[in-house]
C-alpha cells in the first residue's frame, strides 16, 4: 500500500474513533496535509478556528507565517506534511490536557510510521516536548521549554523511526513576539543547514 492510501486509511479510523476527546467540540477532524512521501515534517500543536472550519492544518493566520518559513529554507508544500498533536480543535484554543495528548498522539504516531521523515520541525512547546520525551506523555512536564531548545537538533527515535528533531517557535508565537523575530530567523539557517539546501 502507498504512503497516501496508508495515510487515508488512519485518518478514517481517526474521524471514526467515538472516543477521541475533542470530537463533540469541534467541526472537523483535522488530520494533516502535504507530501505523504516527504522527507521531512512539520508538527505543531492543534487546530485552531480557521484549521478546524476548513479540515486542514495552518490555514490561518500562524499557517502564514509557517508558508514564509517554508519559502525562506526553499520548501512548499510539494516537499513537506503537516500536522498536529491533537487532530481536533480545543474549545477557544485552550492548552492540550494530558489526556488529550494520550489519546490523539497514537494517530500521530501512526503518521510517523508510514512517513518515516528524516527531518521532524516541532513548532512550540507541545509538540517539541512530546518528541524530546519520546512518546512519554508522562514525562513531557520534565522537558525542557522552547525557549532554551529552539533550533537545536536532536536525533530522537519513536517506534522504532529515527530523525533528526529541530525544535522551533511556534509561528503564532512569532506573530504576537515580535522580539523572538530575530531568534526565529536564526533558527531558519539551522534548518536550511539540517536539510541541506543551500540558501541563494
Ligand atoms: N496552530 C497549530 O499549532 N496548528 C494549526 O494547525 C494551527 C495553528
Amino acid at each position: 500500500m502507498d504512503n497516501k492510501t496508508e495515510l487515508e486509511k488512519v485518518e478514517k479510523e481517526a474521524s471514526e474513533d467515538k472516543f477521541l476527546p475533542l470530537r463533540e467540540t469541534a467541526k472537523n477532524l483535522v488530520f494533516g496535509k502535504g507530501n505523504p512521501n516527504a522527507k521531512i515534517m512539520f508538527v505543531g500543536e492543534a487546530a485552531g478556528r480557521h484549521e478546524d472550519e476548513q479540515g486542514f492544518p495552518f490555514v490561518g493566520i500562524a499557517g502564514k507565517n509557517l508558508d514564509k518559513l517554508l519559502e525562506k529554507v526553499g520548501l512548499s508544500l510539494n516537499d513537506v506534511y503537516i500536522t498536529n498533536i491533537l487532530k481536533y480543535r480545543p474549545p477557544e484554543n485552550r492548552n492540550p490536557n494530558p489526556e488529550e495528548i494520550r489519546k490523539h498522539t497514537p494517530y500521530l504516531l501512526k503518521q510517523i510510521s508510514i512517513i518515516k521523515p528524516e527531518v521532524v520541525c516541532s513548532l512550540g512547546n507541545y509538540a517539541t516536548k512530546f518528541f524530546l520525551s519520546e512518546g512519554n506523555v508522562d514525562l513531557m512536564d520534565k522537558q525542557p521549554g522552547i525557549t532554551s531548545v529552539h533550533g537545536k537538533a536532536n536525533f530522537v527515535k519513536i517506534q522504532d523511526v529515527k530523525f533528526k528533531l529541530i525544535p522551533l517557535f511556534h509561528p503564532a508565537a512569532i506573530i504576537y513576539k515580535r522580539d523572538l523575530a530575530p531568534l526565529w530567523e536564526k533558527d531558519m539557517e539551522i534548518v536550511k543547514k539540517e536539510i541541506r539546501i543551500n540558501p541563494e
